[in-house]
């Protein structure tokens, strides 16, 4: 972490420029320090309890988290880490945001179900920083800081997750400033729990005669306590004088401690955030690095998965190497010895780094996302628009991926509970679903972050990266660890992902189904075009500091080597996938597209009355 900060990135003289003028190396290894030791003693070690024990629902609505849970998330709010990138006006401690995020990777690596109760926290926070009044924010953004009070992000609807447009749950104004809101919101994450006194819900609704589709939709705010008139709790509060109930809790896969609630809402009284039919706008401002924070999951299940294998692959043993004994006092050489298995570990290595390094990246530049100025913010919205889908939709499959090679190098004990390595897996299966799926954010990098944009932000992107690669490769580092190669295919590639945009934006006016058939496979280019930008970046600082100094110490000389075998194999081994996936991203939709739709036995041969969801629908 600190390699990619203040080596790669260059995070001090960031911070310096931002005016944090403290956030030295030091001080922020101190920082992570601090929270590493919260994580490793308090969080890491209900990881697996917690997936057995789960939540659970009570007859009187409320949701028990499991056992130890409520107390870590005490003495996380304690130790005031809810607020470290917050302004120090409503009681935070003024941190950037690029603190949060890495905040977050180390919570994250721990307990991810954990994280996502203060992690949803902060979505709220986020969002009644830059929209709430001042009065709201006084009462409940302040609480939120704390850990007092929780946070949600009512979005899905039975009908609707993606296509907000459906959102039907309607608001009607009370005519004293507050509204009733009514309706069912599913799949809420931390929508009930035990670990905080009140829970403050975003709510999108719908005002009476507001315009159909998204343009019609508003943001409320909507707690699940009403507060008294100076902002806190009366000390009633009790299941029969609750604002809002939870009405179910799901059984999942995984993220088992995560409380994912059916919340409903009748007549509950909230208030109105910004202006009507402006909710979408506002809920989506954080939309950037909300997503950050669900293409960190991918990094954290990577590195997990990463922890887990390393030492079992280093301990196991099984048969001899195909080159002679390596081991030749024991029955059988450690299976770290044979190609298959060293290509898995190396696989789940050379993605966690490069997925860290560009989620760093980004935190950097989101860092502007907190900024007075508009003009600013807008900038950095830009900046970080094009990265985000990528990150988020790369970097969470690969999160699977990664975390099925982890089981892999295990053999069948992989597939026992007690090893802990299918956990990461089934938490691992839903960051490429919410915040919005994989496919869903494939349009959104090829429609809206592309062709609306007439591709300036790619090719600004692509430009600089060619930049880079060409600084990179003609200097004497690159020489002196074969780089140069490397940098021209980083420039290569960058110039093949502009024309492969606009080869497929050419084919898209004749047929626009190429849009919907070319974007994931166009977005999963992207990602390993990314990867291998930081990779470059990575290997020059890595053989600039060897180069640097001859004689430094065995450890780091080996810290640093690995870096460059790392990256060797992400060039030699995985970015070759980037290829097919060009060739796969132009190619016509007619083969995806041409099939008629009596070819798809089960919509056509279910009875009608099956209860099926494809129940009624017919054949066009
Ligand atoms: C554990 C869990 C926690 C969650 N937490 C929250 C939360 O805290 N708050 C909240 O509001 N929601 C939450 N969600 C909901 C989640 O964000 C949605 O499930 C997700 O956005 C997908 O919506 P959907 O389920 O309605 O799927 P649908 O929108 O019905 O999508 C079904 C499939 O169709 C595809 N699809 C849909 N439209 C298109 C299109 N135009 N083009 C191409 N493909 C398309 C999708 O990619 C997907 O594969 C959570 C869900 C789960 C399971």
């Amino acid at each position: 972490m600190n390699f990619v900060l203040n080596e790669v990135l260059d995070a001090p003289g960031h911070y310096k420029k931002l005016g944090y003028d403290d956030l030295t190396p030091d001080f922020v290894d101190e920082i992570n320090g601090a929270v590493a030791s919260f994580a490793e003693e308090k969080v890491a070690p209900l990881y697996s309890s917690g997936d057995a024990e789960g939540c659970k629902y009570n007859s009187d609505s409320s949701v028990s988290t499991p056992k130890g849970y409520k107390e870590a998330y005490q003495e996380w709010s304690m130790g005031g880490w809810s607020g470290l990138a917050v302004p120090e006006e409503y009681g935070g401690q003024g941190m950037p945001l690029s603190l949060g995020v890495i905040k977050s990777e180390i919570i994250g690596t721990a307990n991810w179900s954990w994280s996502m109760y203060p992690g949803l926290s902060m979505g709220a926070i986020n969002t009644l920083l830059l929209h709430a009044s001042e009065e709201q924010k006084q009462t409940y953004l302040t609480k939120l800081v704390t850990g007092e009070w929780s946070g949600t992000m009512c979005l899905t609807e039975p009908a609707c997750g993606t296509d907000l447009g459906q959102v039907s749950t309607r608001a009607v104004d009370n005519g004293d400033g507050s509204f009733s809101i009514t309706g069912t919101k599913v799949y809420i994450s931390g929508g009930e729990h035990d670990m905080a006194d009140n829970i403050v819900h975003i709510v999108l609704a719908r005002l009476p005669g507001a315009p159909e589709g998204t343009k019609g939709i508003s943001l409320f705010l909507v707690p699940k306590h009403l507060p008294n008139e100076e902002g806190e709790l009366t000390g009633e509060e009790s299941a029969d004088n609750r604002n809002v109930t939870c009405v179910g809790i799901e059984d999942k896969m995984g993220i088992k401690s995560s409380s994912t609630c059916v919340m409903g809402f009748e007549n509950s009284k909230g208030w109105l955030i910004g202006e009507p039919n402006d909710g979408l706008n506002q809920m989506f401002t954080f939309m950037n690095t909300a997503r950050l924070g669900t293409a960190m999951q991918g990094v954290c299940h990577m590195e997990r998965s990463y922890q887990g294998a390393l030492p079992w692959c280093m301990d196991r043993a099984s048969m001899r190497a195909l080159s002679g004994k390596k081991y030749p006092d024991d029955v059988a050489d450690k299976i770290i010895v044979h190609p298959d298995v060293r290509k898995n570990l190396l696989t789940i290595k050379a993605f966690t780094e490069c997925g860290r390094a560009m989620i760093y990246d980004a935190a950097l530049k989101a860092d502007g996302m907190l900024n007075e100025d508009e003009a600013v913010r807008e900038k950095c919205e830009e900046e970080l628009g094009l990265h985000t889908p990528t990150m988020k939709a790369w970097l969470t499959e690969l999160g699977i991926e990664c975390s099925s090679l982890g089981m892999q190098v295990y053999g069948g004990a992989g597939f026992i509970k007690d090893y802990g390595m299918e956990q990461i897996m089934r938490d691992a299966r839903i960051s490429t679903l919410y915040e919005g799926t994989t496919g869903v954010q494939a349009l959104d990098l090829l429609g809206r972050k592309i062709i609306l944009d007439k591709g300036k932000e790619l090719g600004k992107q692509a430009k600089l990266q060619i930049q880079e690669a060409f600084e990179i490769g003609t200097s004497s580092t690159a020489g002196n660890h074969n780089l140069r190669g490397h940098a021209l295919e980083v420039a290569k590639l960058s110039t093949q992902w502009v024309t492969t945009s606009m080869r497929v934006v050419a084919g898209a006016a004749s047929d626009r189904e190429i849009v919907g058939s070319a974007s994931t496979d166009f977005l999963m280019f992207s990602g390993y075009i990314s990867g291998a930008y930081q990779w470059l970046k990575m290997m020059n600082a890595a053989g600039a500091a060897l180069d640097a100094n001859p004689d430094m110490d065995p450890a780091d000389r080996s810290f640093y080597e690995a870096k460059l075998h790392t990256g060797r194999f992400y060039f030699d081994r995985l970015l070759p996938k980037a290829y097919a996936l060009r060739d796969m991203s132009i190619k016509k939709p007619d083969s995806i597209m041409k099939m008629p739709i009596e070819g798809w036995d089960l919509a056509t041969t279910l009875p009608s009355n099956s209860g099926n969801a494809y129940a009624g629908y017919k054949a066009e």
